[in-house]
């Protein structure tokens, strides 16, 4: 059923504590830690503890939560990042490069960006 766990979801996982993560922050409904690949000084990723397969789907079913997403993803920034300039990011399909099929924003800060992104 949307929403419920998946047993072989790494995120699922770290939800409930069955695979370790650097938690920088925890709201009811999301998670946010830190990513284990950093690819700028700041890179943190915020999840919904429910599950959903990327942000398109999450947005749609729910997007109340997909908006706790965002909300914690600021929030995030500023804690991690002041109030200097951030990117976030949601790769969405395995052609935009998700890798974990379960809903996830990037948060990225402490370095400059480039756009278009590669
Ligand atoms: P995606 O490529 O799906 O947009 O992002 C998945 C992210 O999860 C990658 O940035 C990757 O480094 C991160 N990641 C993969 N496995 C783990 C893990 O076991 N722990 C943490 N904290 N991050 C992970």
């Amino acid at each position: 059923m949307a929403g419920e766990p998946q047993a072989d979801c790494l995120f699922c996982k770290i939800v409930k504590g069955e695979v370790p993560a650097t938690v920088v922050k925890e709201t009811q409904t999301t998670l946010a830690f830190q990513d284990i690949n950093p690819q700028a000084p700041v890179h943190v990723l915020v999840i919904p503890k429910a599950h959903y397969p990327d942000a398109a789907a999450l947005a749609a079913a729910e997007p109340l939560l997909a908006a706790d997403v965002l909300k914690t993803a600021g929030e995030v920034a500023l804690q991690e990042n002041g109030d200097k300039g951030f990117r976030i990011v949601f790769n969405t399909g395995a052609g935009a490069g998700q890798t974990v099929f379960h809903a996830h924003a990037h948060v990225l800060g402490g370095r400059g960006f480039n756009w278009p992104p590669g």
